[in-house]
């Protein structure tokens, strides 16, 4: 089969590689038909991880499912599914209590817990960027989809990750109808978290960015867009907030935050968060802090050591929750929004291409050239 195949830093490939088949009697086999490229897929495509050569990309995933193992039983052949970037067993204990980001069973890596598809240390398995993709435990991994699956899988496809994401930094900032809200970050899924605000009855969304392409996408859900690279955006925060700070804050751009002349501050958006977000208000962090690093177990955690201003935080009397996305926890109520027609997420999308057009694809959303910022693939086109 085709795949987008990670060849080393800035390196990716369309290869011919074997193809993905049913490996074990739960397995689910989907044929690709929608795939993102995702900032997560950076942290790999930059080089700033251990993820090994000759391995797929691609952890964002929607297509028809082929073949199904022995054991499955509710995943049929020719529904059409999306798959959580997560794969989770559904039966340990983190599963069941809808800790799926944390399942205990698929990553082999003696004390680790969590996996994706085609992603550094997040066990072995290959991703979606491609024509056929295995996924593991299929029966509770597919998201089965109604009716209206094809027409709008480029809605549907941001199931996978990058809306529940946005919509768990929400969750993790207990955003509440009448808050006000401010976001760092205007990527994918910094717009899906303003997304997920609006949707919450936020009375104020305020998006952080400098690229006028991404900070626009933000406007064009009602959000307020604050531009860093004219003034600070905390006194901007501020001047909107009557001086308060605003109630809540999501961090939705993670350990490669950069000041606006392009040197890179991976402790910037935390400690502007903690400036701007009122005394006692509450804080959601999604942007990735734990870049994993070439070399022993040791160093695993290493560059995620970053200073911030843990004594303002503590002053504030500020919460802060983090971590990944627990997708199964949210995409059957977001599907059921999509279905009925009260949210179209594909407003994100900039480009489609299909597999042989994504290493250029690549170079565009790595580069934020202006006008990339969200691209699907569509394999088999
Ligand atoms: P992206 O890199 O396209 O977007 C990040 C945005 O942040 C860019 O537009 C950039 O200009 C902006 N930015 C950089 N420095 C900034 C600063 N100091 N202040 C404000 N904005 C700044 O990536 P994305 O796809 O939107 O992903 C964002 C982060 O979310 C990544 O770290 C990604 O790995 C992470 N992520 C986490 C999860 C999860 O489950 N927690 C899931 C998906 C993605
Ligand atoms: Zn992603």
């Amino acid at each position: 089969m085709k795949a987008i195949v990670y060849n080393g830093p800035r390196q990716v490939n369309v290869e011919e590689v074997p193809d993905a088949r049913i490996e074990r009697p739960t397995d689910v086999l989907v044929r690709i038909t929608t795939t993102n490229i995702c900032g997560s897929d950076l942290h790999m495509y930059e080089g700033r991880t251990d993820f090994e050569t000759g391995r797929v990309l691609g952890h964002e995933n929607l297509g028809e499912v082929v073949e199904v193992g022995p054991a499955v039983d509710r995943v049929r052949v020719g529904d059409v599914v999306c798959i959580p970037f997560n794969i989770s067993c559904g039966f340990c204990a983190n599963c069941e209590k809808g800790l799926t980001a944390y399942c205990l069973t698929t990553n082999p890596e003696p004390g680790m817990a969590g996996a994706a598809y085609g992603f550094a240390d997040m066990g072995p398995y290959n991703g979606g960027q491609a024509e056929l993709l295995r996924v593991p435990y299929g029966d509770f991994n597919c998201l089965v989809l109604p009716d209206d699956a094809k027409e709008k899988q480029n809605d549907y496809v941001m199931l996978a990750d990058i809306w529940p994401t946005g919509w768990h930094a929400t969750q993790l900032a207990q955003v509440e109808a009448g808050d006000s809200v401010v976001i760092y970050g205007a990527g994918p899924v910094g717009l899906m978290a303003a997304y997920s605000a609006t949707f919450k009855s936020a009375s104020k969304v305020m998006v952080v960015d400098r690229h006028p392409d991404r900070l626009a996408k933000a406007e064009e859900i009602g959000a307020i867009a604050i531009d860093d690279s004219r003034t600070s955006p905390v006194d901007q925060v501020m001047e909107l907030t009557d001086g308060l700070g605003a109630d809540r804050g999501c961090e939705c751009v993670g350990y490669q935050a950069h000041d606006p002349q392009g040197h890179e501050h991976p402790n910037m958006t935390l400690n502007n968060l903690v400036k701007s977000v009122k005394f006692t208000g509450t804080i959601g962090v999604v942007g990735v802090f734990v870049p994993s690093d070439p070399g022993s177990p040791d160093d695993l955690f290493k560059q995620g050591e970053i200073a911030f201003d843990y004594g303002m935080f503590w002053f504030k009397g500020q919460k802060i929750g983090n971590g990944q996305c627990n997708v199964k926890h949210y995409n059957r109520q977001l599907r059921t929004l999509i279905h009925e027609g009260k949210a179209r997420p594909s407003w994100v999308v900039s480009h489609e291409l299909n597999l042989d057009d994504a290493p250029d694809g690549y170079e565009h959303f790595d580069r934020r050239d202006l006008g990339w910022t969200k691209v699907v693939l569509h394999p088999g086109e």
